[in-house]
């Protein structure tokens, strides 16, 4: 893609030199930032759907940031909310006592917005800390009704719930999580993931869900319901593979949950505000009103950081008591004002601009334009709803056995499509892909031919190496 800018100011090799001396990255390979590794490519410049990197190349930035740009980046109108907030009050202090007009209407917003009675916001600064909070809210919850022994938490396998030292611990996906930084691994139970590619391949659907809800509730007998606090689980996974479960599948787990007193939590950090046509997937597409809902991200279409744990009436009654009154959660950054008047702004463009209908609309289009994809030799999968999409690379078709590590194959086919003006995610045998909410029919047309090119290259590359 070319569209001149102008990029003079920039000295691309020394910043990806002093990129590599001094600024650790989140998850960051040792060997791309080693002093001969081929270091990070420095973006610049961010608008809508674009990006523009310092050497002056313009690309379709299908990741949407990080699963958060659902507005699209960039946005006058909502740069000038940031700023007259902060000439008007750069921080107010919500602590106890004090309160914010704007911390006020987006709690009170948010409790429209969510199914049933989650009436409660309890602001955080990131999608980690809201899964953090959020278990300290479900303990808090159980031992202000007696139940002390309720601590452990229930899992799903390849499931990405945060980054922080306790979240670590509840995240599925095992590359993400060596087993030092696995601390707390005895309080934390897994289940499958509802891979429909994998473990549910030659079942029908309604078989696949009856077996993963018997092996849910076989988890809970063989932990002990009254040693399990609550369950995580996002409504399509994210960073694991775009799973969608099988009808009917979240609705049996939160039935599950409940007979057992156990707290369901919907990890809705990359789902809520528009990535799958509604505001909050749970109810709207799932049919379940969770105990607790986590959000970030799209909260703030990725402009400041923000992230909430909104939770129910039932949670908050129990709270009011002499147990709960020592509940100590939150910190200076919750519920800055900034940050929620930016909240405020940005679902007021996503109610504005449709773009709930938008993605509606488009995300079908999307899917089965994707969907052209499996005729290519590697493509095994393509997986997902709207705007969370993923393509699945394997060595064999038929057996579903995938390439090595050290292929890096969802790299592999992302540095190609990097070259076509394309950014999409590379996660090991994965290309995930969770583009701005304002996409086009045209835009997912450029996407899915860039793709299919970036795969084709990708295949020549392996059979000139004698892989394919
Ligand atoms: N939950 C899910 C489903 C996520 O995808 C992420 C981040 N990718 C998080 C939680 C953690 O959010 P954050 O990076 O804002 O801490």
């Amino acid at each position: 893609m070319s569209e001149k800018v102008d990029v003079s100011q920039f000295d691309t090799a020394q910043i990806v030199a002093d990129d590599k001396r001094h600024f650790h990255h989140p998850f960051q390979l040792i060997d791309l930032m080693r002093e001969e590794g081929e270091g990070a490519l420095p973006f610049f410049k961010a608008d809508g759907c674009y990006l523009w990197d310092t050497n002056g190349n313009k690309y379709f930035d299908a990741v949407g940031g990080m699963w958060c740009t659902n507005v699209g980046a960039s946005r006058e109108e909502i740069a000038r909310v940031m700023y007259e907030e902060t000439i008007k009050a750069s921080y107010i202090n919500p602590f106890v006592d004090m309160t914010h007009p704007s911390g006020v209407t987006l709690a009170k917003k948010l409790a429209e917005l969510t199914p049933g009675d989650l009436n409660h916001t309890l602001f955080t600064v990131s999608g980690s800390t809201a899964t953090d909070d959020a278990y300290r809210l479900a303990v808090a919850y159980h031992r202000c009704r007696g139940n002390f022994n309720k601590t452990q938490v229930l899992s799903r396998n390849k499931a990405f719930h945060g980054s922080t030292f306790l979240t670590q611990s509840f995240c599925g996906k095992a590359n993400e999580k060596p087993e030092y930084f696995n601390f707390l691994s005895d309080m934390v139970h897994f289940v499958s993931a509802p891979n429909s590619y994998r473990e549910g391949a030659g079942k029908t659907p309604e078989e696949f869900k009856t077996e993963l809800l018997q092996e849910f509730e076989d988890k809970i007998l063989e932990v002990g319901p009254d040693n399990i606090a609550c369950h995580y689980a996002e409504p399509v996974y994210g960073g694991g593979g775009c799973f969608v479960p099988p009808v009917g599948y979240h609705k049996g787990i939160i039935d599950i949950c409940h007979k057992y007193d156990i707290l369901y939590i919907s990890d809705e950090v990359v789902t809520a505000f528009g990535r799958l046509g509604h505001f909050f997937a749970s109810e709207d597409r799932f049919g379940i009103v969770p105990d607790i809902i986590t959000v970030a991200k799209g909260l703030t279409s990725g402009y400041i950081p923000m992230g909430a744990c909104i939770f129910s009436d039932r949670i908050y009654d129990a709270l009011a008591s002499e147990e709960g009154r020592f509940t100590i959660v939150g910190s200076t950054y919750t519920a800055h004002p900034v940050a929620a008047a930016v909240a405020l702004k940005n679902i007021e463009i996503i109610e504005r601009e449709n773009l709930l209908e938008h993605v509606r609309e488009i995300g079908p289009y999307f899917q089965e334009q994707l969907n052209t994809l499996k005729d290519l030799d590697i493509v095994g999968d393509v997986r997902g709803s709207h705007f969370m999409q993923c393509v699945e690379f394997v060595k064999n078709k038929e057996t579903k056995e995938i390439y090595p590590d050290e292929f890096d194959i969802g790299k592999r086919v992302s540095l190609h499509a990097d070259a076509l003006g394309l950014i999409v995610r590379p996660l090991i045998n994965l290309n995930i892909m969770s583009p701005a909410l304002t996409m086009t029919k045209e835009e997912v047309d450029f996407v899915v031919s860039a793709l299919r090119k970036a795969i084709e290259l990708t295949q020549d590359d392996l059979r000139e190496m004698g892989e394919l």
